[in-house]
């Protein structure tokens, strides 16, 4: 096992429900340490840079209006795996396919507003980590 950082974001949905803590609970009960965290309104700039790579597809436009409809609430965590564990307790982008249990199963309504976004890769998420926060805003423990 080797000690990763990933990048979990929060989105505007969740926050409006009021589900931001019972979800740092699973991460904090599955081996998952906050490390840095903010919560913040995305700029349509931020949220276009930080999907660019879907920018061709047929949802960008309403996955950036998404993502700049409120606030989101960005994390780095740390753990064991941490990529891939974040990415098992978020379930399947589409909650109707997410297994029970799942942040997604649990708290998002559809594809599109589906409550949290996590680093799928350990390449993305030091490109994502790099996107939102300074090395000085991150405190490993
Ligand atoms: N998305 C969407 N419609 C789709 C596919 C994706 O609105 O048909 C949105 C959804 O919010 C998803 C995000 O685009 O979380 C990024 O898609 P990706 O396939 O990378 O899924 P994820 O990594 O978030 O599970």
């Amino acid at each position: 096992m080797a000690i990763e950082r990933t990048i979990s974001i929060i989105k505007p949905d969740a926050v409006a429900k009021d589900v931001i803590g019972q979800i740092y609970s699973r991460f904090e009960n599955n081996g998952l340490k906050v490390i840095a965290a903010k919560m913040k309104q995305l700029s349509r700039a931020e949220a276009e840079g930080f999907y660019a790579v879907h920018k061709e597809r047929p949802f960008f436009a309403d996955l950036v209006a998404f993502m700049t409809s409120g606030p989101v609430m960005i994390q780095v965590l740390s753990g064991d795996n941490a990529v891939a564990k974040n990415r098992e307790l978020m379930g399947a982008t589409n909650p109707k396919e997410a297994a029970a249990g799942t942040i997604r199963a649990d708290f998002a309504e559809s594809i599109d507003a589906n409550a949290v976004h996590g680093s799928d890769s350990l390449e993305n998420a030091a490109i994502e980590i790099a996107y939102f926060f300074d090395d000085s805003e991150i405190c490993p423990r």
